[in-house]
């Protein structure tokens, strides 16, 4: 099962691989529009345009970017243009830089220059790419110069072009509606999260919206949706994207230290994977503001720093599924074509190869497919942890049963009629009848204890009050029992339970030559008022009364009615009427 679904996701991402090489490159939409070929140089900031126009200044082999000289320099040849198609528009990737000088070179050696600083550049519709206007391009000019300082990635100089219209630069509509989809597809999980989190309120289900925030940061920004939306200075745009890549393979660390189930990661490796977390947040974070400052080496900086993070979570990936998490290989099923094509990605912005901008396609979807399948994880997770807290719940309700019933006769027992005696006394129970079954110990004698043990189950079943709100019965232990009740005659109804005992252990518990009886002792309370009397001084009196009920011959019941003032009168607290029947 496992290897049918790793092989699935091997063909989906092979399919997603062939989208992305396939997909047009936006350079590509109208025959001769675009001019993307181009040698490059490095400088220092001293070095003039002059200085560059000799031929051997110039790499044009297509390889050997960088983005950590101090100024980085791009020539299009004129032959590579159409006669008609006069290119007008500088574009590239969005990625920050100080200046930006284009100079168009005639044939006689005369310069036309334009000077742009970063705030210059026009983001387009649709795309993370950014376009200057072009001094003018006679009949005569040989060439095209871009004079680039501070460059801060390699994409800047690779996916730079000219284009004769600024729309040749932007995504095709197939590209957009992809990106679309992928936004609509982080919507879900987000609306997801909110739901599980007021639930569970456990924080992975907020690291996980943290990381979907950050994804669909990363589609509007590094996609160029955002620009649909609205126009924003190019280095708001170049810093957003790589933040909210860190922020989302951060979160995603973080997500994963906390989600999987309980000893799924060792110790060790939970913090060391939550601190990986932190980390990727914070070093790739103060990599993407790309300060001017740093810009020798933070295009180098934010890939070495961000890149532990995919090594990490497939370590820690392959721990939890070799301790047998289930979740572990939701999370990898997940992750699987995200790191792929994250490592894709980075080998383009590393510049180990040129390809199309087209194949960060690939990496949207995979975010999108990354999502939505991890929100199912969350909901498997959620549905385990329910059943984990079903199943405590039960455990503890059942706790509760043992604690608070008599394991004989399932009736209630002592502790429980003693810590709910208050209750019911404001309930109305004001009726306190003590059973206790005459010349018991003859029985156990007689038969043994497992009759005697079949006769007091029988004796609680004719108290028991099946259907019955108005009486509780409780095993106070031994052969001893009360009966609470409330409602109209109780006292009759007492005396009516006392003489069903003896019919119902014949009944159950057949051989016994003598009946077994029971004698009572009542205490009716004629008005029961709030914390009127303490249960021990119930059974006291009960007691005292079923001494002389079994002293006057048992089988019998004893009673005291009392009246009981909340506010005693002074001289008289409570009356007291006496009757043995
Ligand atoms: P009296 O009429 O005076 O109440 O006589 P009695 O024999 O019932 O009095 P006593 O309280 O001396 O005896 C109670 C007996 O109940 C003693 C014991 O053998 C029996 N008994 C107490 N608990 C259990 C029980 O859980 N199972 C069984 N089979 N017998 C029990
Ligand atoms: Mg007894
Ligand atoms: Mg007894």
């Amino acid at each position: 099962m496992a290897r049918l679904r790793l092989s699935l996701w091997l063909w989906i991402v092979a399919a997603l691989m062939a989208l992305g090489l396939s997909a047009p490159a936006s350079a590509e939409h109208r025959e001769g529009a675009v001019v993307t070929s181009r040698c490059h140089a490095s400088s220092d900031v001293d070095r003039t345009v002059e200085a560059m126009i000799a031929p051997r200044a110039w790499n044009c082999t297509g390889a050997g970017w960088k983005a950590d000289a101090p100024v980085a320099w791009l020539r299009f040849d004129a032959g590579n243009w159409h006669e008609g198609a006069v290119p007008k528009h500088f574009f590239t990737r969005t990625a920050r830089h100080q200046t930006i000088t284009i100079y168009a070179l005639d044939t006689d050696g005369a310069l036309r220059g334009l000077s742009f600083s970063e705030s210059d550049g026009r983001a387009f519709a649709a795309g993370p790419v950014f376009r200057l206007p072009l001094p003018a391009i006679t009949p005569s000019t040989e060439a095209v110069l871009v004079r680039i300082e501070r460059p801060h990635s390699i994409p800047l100089l690779t996916e730079a072009g000219l284009a004769v219209y600024p729309e040749d630069a932007s995504r095709s509509l197939e590209e957009m509606m992809l990106l679309a989809l992928v936004l609509g597809m982080l919507v879900l999980p987000l609306l997801f999260d909110v739901s599980f989190y007021l639930v569970l309120r456990e924080r992975f289900v907020v690291f996980h919206a943290v990381m979907v925030v950050a994804m669909m940061g990363y589609v509007l920004f590094a996609g160029g949706v955002i620009a649909v939306i609205a126009s924003l200075p190019v280095a708001f745009l170049a810093i957003m994207a790589p933040l909210c890549w860190a922020i989302g393979c951060g979160s995603a660390l973080l997500f994963l230290s906390e989600f999987l189930e309980r000893g799924a990661l060792s110790r060790a490796m939970r913090r060391f994977t939550f601190w990986a977390g932190c980390w990727t947040i914070v070093v790739p974070g103060f990599f993407a503001f790309q300060f001017h400052a740093t810009q020798a080496f933070d295009d180098t900086g934010y890939f070495l720093t961000i890149t532990p993070a995919a090594i990490i979570v497939s370590v820690a990936l392959v721990h939890a599924i070799l301790r047998g998490s289930r979740s572990a290989k939701f999370v990898a099923a997940a992750w699987f074509p995200l790191i792929l094509t994250s490592i894709e990605r980075l080998g383009r912005g590393v510049g180990l190869y040129a390809g199309p901008a087209s194949l960060d396609l690939m990496m949207f979807v995979a975010t999108g497919i990354e999502v939505v399948l991890i929100s199912l994880a969350i909901a498997d997770r959620f549905l385990a942890i329910r059943n984990e807290r079903d199943a405590a719940l039960t455990e503890a309700r059942m706790l509760e049963q043992i604690s608070t019933r008599d394991s004989l006769t399932g009736l209630m027992n002592r502790r429980a009629i003693e810590a709910r005696f208050d209750e019911l006394l404001v309930q109305g129970f004001d009726t306190f009848a003590l059973v206790d079954l005459d010349r018991f110990k003859a029985i156990n004698d007689l038969h043994g204890h497992q009759i005697g043990d079949a006769a007091l189950i029988a004796c609680a079943n004719a108290i028991r009050a099946v259907g019955d709100r108005d009486s509780i019965a409780v095993r106070l232990g031994g052969e001893e029992f009360v009966v609470l009740l409330r409602g109209e005659h109780s006292l009759e109804r007492a005396e009516a339970l006392r003489q069903a005992i003896p019919i119902r252990i014949a009944q159950d518990v057949p051989g016994l030559e003598l009946p077994v009886t029971a004698s009572m002792g009542v205490i009716a309370m004629s008005h029961a008022s709030r914390h009127a009397m303490q249960f021990a001084e119930f059974y006291a009196r009960a007691d005292a009364l079923m001494y002389e009920a079994k002293a006057s011959g048992r089988n019998r019941l004893a009673y005291e009615r009392l009246t009981v003032f909340s506010e005693p009168p002074v001289g008289r607290g409570r009356r007291r009427e006496s009757k043995a029947a």
